[in-house]
């Protein structure tokens, strides 16, 4: 972790935000945190990955210990559904649908932002979030890659999309429309990775599809993150 810090220092990134997983990774994060002050923001999180290979039971004891955490964390997060390929089974998904449904309601007073992870499941969130919502905090969809008008459905409830390596890949033609049309309010700019420099490689893709410069969309995403996180 030292090293990837200081990789990243010296690309002139200053601040990260920790997506939680497990319950096994949050004390970690606390460690991090107290490593590195207040540039490191921690979310408490049960990531669909982790919660598709656990029990009911495992899932409910990791809430208990998440709703304990959720008022000293800085937000919520990753939590969410992914439908891809190797999570598609009947007990996947419904292991991952009771962990958001428990995360949610959870989150539903806590004035925390939400890190959602969607993977071909935004009309099942968009639902779940009217259900269990509105959440006034807001959030954001990280690793976004859909359409302008799935983008829309999620500002509409106070979710910002951040956007990752996908904007640099050949392809995702949607991704690249919806970020040519974001306000500059509206987006976050991610790594979702061990490598934060690569923010500089995001922007510079970004930057392009916005006819603008790195600078531009890193100091917007910068304003738009300390908005969120009240910083
Ligand atoms: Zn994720």
């Amino acid at each position: 972790m030292p090293e990837i810090f200081a990789r990243s220092r010296s690309a002139g990134v200053r601040g990260w935000v920790l997506g939680g997983v497990h319950p096994g990774d949050w004390p970690d994060q606390q460690q991090l945190r107290l490593a590195y002050g207040a540039s490191v923001l921690r979310c408490v999180g049960l990531h669909p990955w982790w919660v598709s290979h656990q029990t009911c039971s495992d899932i409910q004891l990791a809430l208990e210990q998440f709703a304990e955490l959720v008022p000293t964390a800085d937000g919520i997060g990753e939590i969410g559904l992914d439908r891809c390929a190797h999570f598609h089974t009947p007990e996947a998904q419904q292991r991952q649908d009771f962990a958001i449904q428990g995360a949610l309601e959870l989150s539903r007073y806590a004035q925390k932002p939400i890190v959602l992870h969607v993977v071909r499941a935004h009309g099942a969130i968009l639902q779940l979030l009217d259900r269990w919502g509105p959440f006034p905090q807001g959030g954001m969809v990280h690793g976004f890659s859909g359409s302008p008008e799935t983008a829309r459905e999620y500002l509409k409830r106070g979710f910002l999309i951040s956007v990752g390596l996908g904007a640099l890949k050949k392809g995702y033609g949607q991704l690249k429309k919806t970020i040519a049309i974001l306000d500059e309010a509206e987006f976050l700019l991610e790594t979702d990775s061990h490598e934060p420099a690569d923010l500089v490689k995001v922007a510079t893709a970004v930057g392009n599809l916005r006819k603008t410069t790195p600078e531009d969309v890193l100091r917007k995403s910068s304003l738009n993150l300390r908005r969120l996180f009240e910083i």
